[in-house]
């Protein structure tokens, strides 16, 4: 079952992630990204790519969303929406996403070239067999994770 509540909820999600991706900072790639979280509580976190001259430091939009939400104390997130040219999260932050996710956590991909076009989708289904704390043992505090 679906955590995509409505369409206006997904509405919402996809402005925040639209309104990140035009704070981008991206003067080297030219892609610009733009990420939001919808938190259990239906709060939304964004994030937008900041790159760097050493381009090794980098942020993905989707990290900086997944952290704003982290900041403002959110631990599960139930839908995420990315917008780019292609919107295809990093393997990166197919991990650190996963991290605060669970089973029913949807991905809203907004691809807008060459035409726009909208995908849902998983972080199960994009990342399969994906590094898990739990099957690796590893104790947390209460959060999602798979
Ligand atoms: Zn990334």
């Amino acid at each position: 079952m679906t955590q995509i509540q409505s369409l206006s909820q997904a509405s919402r999600l996809i402005a925040a992630a639209e309104a990140a991706q035009r704070r981008a900072y991206c003067p080297y790639s030219r892609f610009p990204v733009g990420a939001a979280v919808m938190a259990e509580d239906g709060t939304i976190h964004s994030g937008c790519n900041i790159e760097n001259a050493s381009y090794g430091l980098a942020l993905c939009a989707e990290r900086n969303a997944a952290a704003a939400a982290v900041l403002g104390g959110k631990r599960l997130f139930k839908v995420v929406a990315v917008v780019a040219r292609l919107a295809r999260p990093c393997g990166a932050c197919r991990q650190v996403l996963l991290e605060f996710s669970d089973k029913t956590t949807r991905l809203i991909l907004v691809h807008q070239a060459p035409r726009r076009r909208i995908e849902t989708t998983s972080l199960l289904a994009l990342l399969p067999k994906a590094f898990n704390p739990r099957e690796a043992g590893l104790r947390r505090a209460r959060n999602g994770g798979l």
